[in-house]
């Protein structure tokens, strides 16, 4: 099939037009990004991926994929148009759709009947019946449109693995027609019919393809968004509590876990969620409330908790530093989660700000991800160990695996200071303490 990806260049977007490029269809991913936009077309990625940098030269090399910042033939020459475009949150808790808005310009100026839209942004159930009422004032759906809402799960960090791997497709629409066309899309994928490297695909992976009703589809995003982040805030409270009552997370969740209806996936304590998804999704539900006058409390409630978490570890820290002078204090990791070079709504950014205006001076190191935050007393080090010089304490704020492998002996040679905060609990206290640290970790 012929396939654009609008929002070709982000994250989801440069993903799912890679992944769809090698199931065998023809993809034009545009994006407004200029400098996105030139860099792929020499190869180069925008984004820190596992496996990237070898799938955009698989799919360069053979012509599959084409990089664009003009919609119009994009649009006019598709079969399908897969809409990736951001969906972030406004300085007012709201879906800003300015992003979408503009699609929705350039498709009314451009569709080529018969063509099928597949949502993959998480866009909020108004707005999708407003892109369809808008459609419809100037096509006719059904004969020169249809919509299909076809949200995505990958995960940063593990995105390509997860587009080979998902755990479902979902596809929700009005008609029978746009289901049948996404089946046929997604065909080699299901069928495991693809000719990329065997180590990111599971051979006989079965890949449910659930068919749904447009808010259905989209309500089966938020509603695992706001579960993931439900159970990060649940499990950063338990672990509070564990501190005070003198429990050990760590063996709480191992001993939970063993029951069934519980389970221990994304059950470790840390900084709080990040990322571009969760507090977003959130929101967005709240807004869906209000909309259909219900109160969603409990959504509340999960976010307050993680706003309240990045506080909790600077009072951990003020517990420990002298407040009245600065303290030099060593940030290990930037990025929101290990594997991606994303700091959208990143733990570690929003602390760093809080330590800068208390006064300390921070400096910073993350093996990919860059910060882009402009103080003189912040400093970003491309060398770990140069990092921890004469600094008095060191906090882990993301769990990257050279971090799990940090040379004890050699950090608390180079640090003027002893105290070792483990917001990921990557270390045993055990181990931290027999180098001579203090060790501070969540929920012991
Ligand atoms: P992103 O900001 O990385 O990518 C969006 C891209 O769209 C940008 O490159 C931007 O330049 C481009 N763009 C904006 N307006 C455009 C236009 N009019 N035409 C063409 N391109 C345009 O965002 P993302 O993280 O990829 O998220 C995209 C959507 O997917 C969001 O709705 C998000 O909630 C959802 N989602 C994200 C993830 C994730 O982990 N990042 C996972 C699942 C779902």
């Amino acid at each position: 099939m012929k396939v654009s990806i609008i929002g070709g260049a982000g994250y989801v977007g440069l993903i799912t037009g890679l992944g769809v490029a090698s199931m065998g269809h023809k993809v034009i991913a545009v994006d407004v990004d200029e400098l996105k936009v030139k860099n792929l077309q020499k190869g180069i990625s925008p984004i820190f991926e596992d496996h990237l940098e070898s799938l955009l030269s698989f799919c360069n090399i053979n012509n599959d994929i084409t990089f664009s910042n003009e919609p119009s033939q994009a649009i006019k020459n598709s079969d399908l148009i897969i809409i990736s475009v951001g969906t972030p949150i406004n300085s007012e808790g709201k879906i800003d759709l300015s992003q979408v808005n503009s699609v929705l310009e350039s498709l009314i100026e451009n569709l080529n009947p018969f063509s099928l839209i597949v949502i993959k942004s998480t866009l909020p159930i108004t707005a999708v019946k407003m892109l369809k009422d808008e459609l419809n004032k100037h096509y006719k759906e059904g004969r020169d449109f249809e919509i299909v809402s076809n949200p995505e799960f990958l995960r940063e960090g593990r995105a390509i693995y997860d587009f080979y791997n998902p755990d479902r497709i979902v596809a929700g629409a009005d008609s029978m027609k746009s289901i049948n066309i996404l089946k046929e899309f997604y065909a080699p994928l299901i069928e495991r019919n693809l000719s990329i490297p065997n180590e990111i695909t599971i051979e006989d992976k079965h890949i449910p393809f659930i068919k749904t009703n447009l808010p259905s589809a989209q309500m089966i995003k938020y509603g695992s968004n706001a579960f993931l982040a439900n159970k990060i805030s649940f499990v950063n409270e338990i672990a509070q509590i564990c501190e005070s009552v003198g429990a050990n997370v760590n063996e709480v969740i191992s001993g939970m876990g063993l029951d069934p209806r519980i389970g221990n996936n994304y059950m470790q304590p840390g900084p709080g969620f990040g990322g571009p998804c969760l507090e977003k999704d959130l929101n967005a539900l709240i807004e869906l409330g209000r909309h259909y006058d219900l109160e969603a409390t409990f959504m509340s409630a999960i976010l307050d908790r993680n706003e309240r978490q990045v506080d909790l570890l600077r009072s951990k820290l003020n517990n420990i530093v002298d407040n009245e002078s600065k303290s030099r204090i060593a940030i290990l990791g930037l990025a929101f989660k290990s594997g991606t070079d994303d700091t959208r709504n990143s733990a570690s950014i929003k602390l760093i700000d809080k330590l800068l205006a208390d006064g300390h001076v921070v400096t910073c190191y993350d093996p990919v991800a860059i910060s882009d935050i402009d103080n003189q007393n912040f400093t970003q080090y491309g060398d770990i160990y140069d990092c921890l010089e004469k600094t008095d304490c060191v906090i882990l704020m993301t769990e990257w695996e050279e971090f799990k492998s940090l040379d004890l002996k050699k950090t608390f040679e180079k640090m003027d200071g002893d105290t070792l905060l483990d917001m990921r609990n990557l270390f045993t206290r055990d181990k931290v303490e027999s180098f001579g640290f203090k060790y501070v970790g969540l929920g012991s």
